[in-house]
């Protein structure tokens, strides 16, 4: 099915090479006076070329300039889609009145959620992109296999609709809720074939793995959205999880008693976000005291609003 798909897709590539090598062709020959051969594409003319397909209802364009670009641009190149262009002169932004800006939003997050009330949990990492599938809410009863078989169809669609929104490539790996009926397991499955059909990037999919894992490729084409719109957390550096201010204070704590033994400055400064230096204030001002005596040197402590969480000093005065 997936091969079938991509054959077409690279039918379409030639056929539209051909089609623009065609024009050059002509234009150099209708022209002997020098004429330009070879631009690069803006980003609205790739768009146009790439994304837009029978299926294209609309393109709505708010600046003058584009509007009338893709025109002479259609024009030459894509004909069938000059009368889908239209120029945008509402009031309201075009990513406020269709929602793109929530649109983009669920396409970053982690959590996808099913009409079935079940839903997608989708972590991608460098190495690899785990999709898991669940169900919304606790299942028993006698329709217990029918609500999960159901769910998990549902979830082949959507996943095969998050790959492409989200651009994500490379090994993909699927845990679909586990499923005792082989019938059902193959229905699903082929459910992910027909779906992934649609793609226009190539995709390979595994059989059910013996841990009941469904194994997919994807070409790696442009950067994933969310390489494109987002970098590492700064504070955690892409783990998902700091210390706690509790744990930090007690870094901290350590690291006195180090330096106490090393040097002997006047007096140390602890400089740290406010939840650490809250609890030396409040709840751990009682260890603070007690290092101190024991040091037998001045501590004060100072916040930096700029330190994230797991960030601290310690200045020797
Ligand atoms: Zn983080």
């Amino acid at each position: 099915m997936a091969e079938d798909a991509s054959e077409a897709d690279l039918t379409m590539d030639v056929a539209y090479l051909r089609k623009t090598w065609d024009h050059i062709l002509q234009e150099s020959k209708r022209q002997p006076a020098p004429a330009l051969l070879y631009q690069d594409l803006s980003l609205a003319q790739r768009v146009l070329r790439d994304f837009v397909s029978e299926e294209t209802a609309c393109i709505h364009i708010d600046s003058r300039e584009n509007f009338q670009k893709l025109n002479e641009f259609a024009q030459s190149y894509t004909p069938s889609v000059i009368s889908k262009l239209t120029h945008y002169t509402g009031e309201r932004p075009l990513f406020d009145l269709y929602g793109v800006e929530e649109e983009i939003e669920r396409a970053l997050g982690r959590r996808v959620d099913l009409k079935s009330g079940g839903y997608l949990i989708i972590e991608q990492t460098e190495a690899m992109t785990t999709i898991d599938v669940n169900t919304g809410s606790y299942v028993t009863g006698r329709n217990f296999d029918d609500t999960i078989f159901k769910t998990n169809l549902e979830a082949a669609h959507a996943i095969a609709r998050q790959l492409r929104l989200r651009n994500l490539g490379g090994i993909i790996i699927l845990d679909f809720i586990d499923m005792e009926n082989v019938e059902h397991r193959a229905a699903v499955l082929s459910e992910l074939h027909k779906a992934l059909a649609r793609d226009r990037t190539k995709t390979t999919i595994s059989d059910f793995s013996a841990l009941g894992l469904v194994e997919v490729t994807r070409k790696r084409t442009r950067e994933s959205l969310a390489n494109v719109l987002c970098e590492p957390c700064p504070a955690c550096h892409g783990k998902g999880i700091v210390k706690t201010p509790r744990t930090i204070a007690y870094d901290i704590l350590r690291e006195l008693l180090r330096e106490a033994k090393q040097f002997n400055p006047r007096e140390f400064r602890i400089l740290a976000s406010q939840l650490v230096i809250d609890l030396f204030l409040e709840e751990e001002s009682q260890h603070l005291a007690m290092l101190g005596d024991f040091i037998g040197k001045p501590i004060s402590l100072q916040v930096e609003s700029s330190y994230h969480q797991e960030q601290y000093d310690i200045i020797l005065m």
